[in-house]
């Protein structure tokens, strides 16, 4: 039966993050203790005025299809949120909202990419940026990068990648899984090299803007007008709100790619759900200070991180400055013996640690980095202390 499925199909992997979490949720299912931090998954409620906002659009009718690219009115709202929050310039007819930021980035590929394109993606990157590459036939140029970098790309490492194939670039900042967020100064000199390229698009995907633990808010790099025009600026409501299952997600973006997206859509989801863009109305209007309180948990909990790892031996890793994850090297327990089990490689140690002690984590291969391991601090305090105390008495 396998046969029958399309080489594109064949061509592509499960997504690692939502298979370990899967697996996590099985085990628990069986009655195992398992602690989760395999997910990026924020454990709050929406906040209410976006609940009532949903309960509002039920009551007032809004049942049925909407405009492809979302309610004008969201649009709109989409684009004084861009203004406010990242001085970037957006009219409602270079906006297309989607479902979740996922389908946006996919509707991007798909409207860019032929067989054998080239798109350069620095790693660690999130898991299904190359995996959807891949489904559209193209090809992913990978940049890796180091903690000593805190795994960042420089502007000569991009340039040296560059092809007459190259069609796009995929980045996240803040980053996930690293945690990095890139400087005014660093996204600046990238938009050099990219301005003597502009046959190259740009995918900036900034889900995690809100969620960041330094001075200022998050770059975009399409502030940068010379290249304004390369730029497609993505963004969602699934991390900031905690809102992952509501689905929706949106681009700011060139007219030429917001009505490839909008054509793509037409035919294969029509629009995003009608009561969750109600909602996205009301979480984008609001001031970034009212979801304030989730950032300082967030904050508090990546400091707790901090302090509890260095309580375990054998492991190095960076400061995460956004996002809710941390992204430690554990390659020096490769090929140890620990608690009878020789562990050879970063798959290997993922699996290790829910079996033996029933905390789920992501494998750092998933976003190309196979020395690393992605633990998501998404959750209570009181969760994560359990979890790296587990993980201590395990490895030291
Ligand atoms: N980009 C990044 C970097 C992410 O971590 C996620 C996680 N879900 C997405 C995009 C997709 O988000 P959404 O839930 O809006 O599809
Ligand atoms: N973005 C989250 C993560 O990286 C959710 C899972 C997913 O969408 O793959 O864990």
């Amino acid at each position: 039966m396998k046969d029958r499925l399309s080489y594109r199909l064949k061509n592509i992997s499960y997504s690692q993050t939502i298979a370990m979490s899967s697996k996590a949720r099985a085990m628990k299912k069986k009655g195992y203790d398992i602690i989760n931090l395999s997910l990026g998954e924020p454990d709050f409620l929406p906040p209410d005025f976006v609940l009532h906002a949903a309960k509002q659009a039920m009551d007032d009718g809004y049942h049925y299809y909407t405009p492809v690219s979302g309610y004008l009115d969201l649009r709109e709202t989409i684009c004084e949120k861009f203004s406010r929050d990242n001085r970037l310039k957006y009219t409602p007819s270079q906006i297309v909202v989607s479902t979740g930021a996922k389908q946006s980035i996919i509707n991007v590929l798909l409207s860019l990419l032929n067989k054998d394109d080239e798109v350069i993606i620095p790693a660690p990157y999130w898991v299904s940026y190359y995996q959807m590459v891949k489904f559209c036939e193209a090809y992913p140029v990978i940049i890796p990068t180091h903690m000593k970098n805190d795994f960042k790309i420089t502007p000569e490492q991009l340039e040296s990648c560059i092809t007459e194939r190259t069609k796009l670039f995929i980045f996240s900042t803040p980053c996930n899984p690293t945690g990095s967020v890139y400087s005014y100064e660093e996204l600046k000199n990238l938009s050099k090299i990219f301005k003597k390229h502009p046959q190259i698009m740009i995918l900036s995907d900034e889900i995690y803007e809100h969620i960041y633990y330094g001075k200022s808010h998050p770059i975009s790099i399409g502030i940068f007008h010379e290249i304004y025009p390369q730029v497609i600026t993505l963004n969602g409501i699934s991390k900031a709100f905690s809102m992952t299952g509501w689905r929706i997600g949106y681009i700011g973006a060139p007219e030429w790619i917001a009505q490839s997206c909008d054509k793509i859509q037409g035919q294969m989801t029509s629009c995003a759900n009608s009561i969750a863009q109600r909602a996205a109305i009301a979480a984008l209007k609001s001031h970034p200070k009212s979801i304030g309180y989730m950032i300082k948990e967030f904050k508090k909990r990546r400091n707790l991180v901090l302090d509890l790892i260095q309580e375990i031996h054998g492991i190095q890793w960076n400061k995460p400055h956004g996002s809710f994850y941390i992204f430690p090297n554990i390659s020096s327990f490769f090929g140890k013996e620990i608690h009878g089990v020789i562990i050879q490689n970063a798959n290997q140690f993922a699996e290790f640690l829910l079996e033996k002690i029933y905390v789920a984590t992501v494998s750092g291969s998933a976003f190309g980095d196979h020395e690393c391991l992605r633990i998501s601090y998404a959750s209570s305090e009181a969760t994560i202390i359990e979890a790296f105390m587990r993980i201590k008495n395990l490895l030291n």
